[in-house]
């Protein structure tokens, strides 16, 4: 049929590839623990739950097209105006919005080398050029990122922390970004696990919004509120960029039992904390552990580690990731992030982190 006339996805769509998720299953084992996802191990507050049933009532409705009730708690919470926040089906949704409203064919955007995955896949689905400029020791690099800054940059994505690698940049480090930048181009920051940063030295952006025209923060209730299921992200971002992503969005893209349980998840501050003291004590635990069997672990301030295998001697990612799958132990293959040698780790329940270390000191003395 290759003589066949039919319809042709636009230029940029053919080169995606699209994004694999982590995997939920292993081949062998009978009891699989699931460390591929960035999922967290506390699930949701119990108020989101039973808010969700509460609204089970009413499925017939459409929800509030402005999502109204969950941009008063967001704002509430963190101090904002909600006139400045605009909420999304995930915020994977809103780094694709971002991208339709300010890239047009021809058009470039930048981001690092290891960034998140889905700022390629974007930039391409939007018709613009991803521009990939290198880190400096598995972080951003900000004198690399405006070395690469042309007529043509509309935006710059950084997750900050990043996610493979779990690495920041401390906030005059975002600051000088954002200054070096042309005015025209927009910095979206992405810090879908701010919550879990225990330094500082770190500013999710909120300041940086407040105080530009070209920066956006986007947040995500997969991470810390446990609730990847449900889809809900949103963004800090100028009342320039609201109304301009407003028009663009779909008119109901957050569904009604995401904004109940929203509203109840991030009102409930309790968890949130309790989510945090849990990945500190679990995270810094792992390190140790890890760095007793010799292997490298990148340092990470989010739920999630990047660990390095030795290059031969039988002892690469892939073997690891291949033994462990036979444990029950499923973690993330970031090749397509260019590491071909690493995994990475969510941290987990208690067992399962327990579990993952012990399958790995097997694993590394066989
Ligand atoms: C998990 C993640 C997201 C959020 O995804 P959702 O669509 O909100 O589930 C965004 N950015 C990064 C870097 C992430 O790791």
């Amino acid at each position: 049929m290759s003589t066949s006339v039919r319809p042709e996805p636009k230029p940029g769509v053919m080169d995606i590839a699209a994004y694999v998720p982590g995997r939920e299953s292993a081949p062998c084992a009978t009891k699989v623990w699931k460390l591929s996802s960035n999922e967290s191990p506390l699930g949701p507050s119990p108020a989101a739950v039973e808010a969700i049933s509460k609204a089970m009532g009413h499925l017939e409705l459409y929800p509030d097209g402005s999502a109204t009730k969950l941009r008063n708690a967001i704002a509430e919470t963190h101090g904002l105006n909600p006139a400045n926040i605009l909420c999304s089906n995930g915020s994977d949704e809103l780094l694709g919005l971002l991208a339709q409203t300010y890239i047009k064919p021809g058009d470039e955007a930048i981001f690092t080398e290891h960034g998140f995955l889905v700022y390629r896949i974007q930039t391409l689905a939007a018709g613009g050029t991803p521009v990939v400029v290198k880190e400096d020791k598995e972080r951003a690099d900000v004198d690399a990122i405006l070395a690469a800054v042309t007529e043509k940059t509309r935006i710059v994505f950084l997750a900050n922390p990043n996610n493979p690698t779990g690495t920041y940049i401390p906030v005059d480090e975002v600051r000088r970004l954002q200054a070096g930048l042309p005015k025209t181009a927009l910095l979206v920051l992405d810090a879908a696990y701010a919550e879990y940063v225990r330094r500082n030295d770190y500013e999710s952006g909120i300041e940086l919004v407040s105080s530009s025209e070209n920066v956006v923060m986007t947040r995500t209730f997969s991470k810390i509120h446990g609730m990847a299921a449900l889809r809900i992200g949103w963004m800090y971002a100028p009342a320039h960029v609201v109304d301009a992503v407003n028009r663009v969005r779909g008119p109901f893209n957050v569904n009604a039992l995401a904004i109940e349980a929203g509203a109840a998840a991030i009102r409930d501050k309790a968890h949130v904390e309790r989510a945090v003291a849990y990945n500190e004590t679990w995270s810094a635990w792992l390190v140790e552990e890890l760095g007793k069997l010799g292997l490298r672990v990148t340092p990470s301030v989010g739920n999630f580690l990047l660990i390095h295998f030795p290059e031969n001697g039988g002892k690469s990612a892939a073997d690891a990731d291949a033994f462990l799958g036979t444990r029950g132990y499923v973690l993330r293959r970031v090749v397509p992030y260019g590491f071909p040698n690493a995994l990475r780790l969510t941290v987990g329940p208690e067992e399962a982190n327990r579990g993952v270390v012990a399958a790995l000191k097997e694993f590394m003395e066989s």
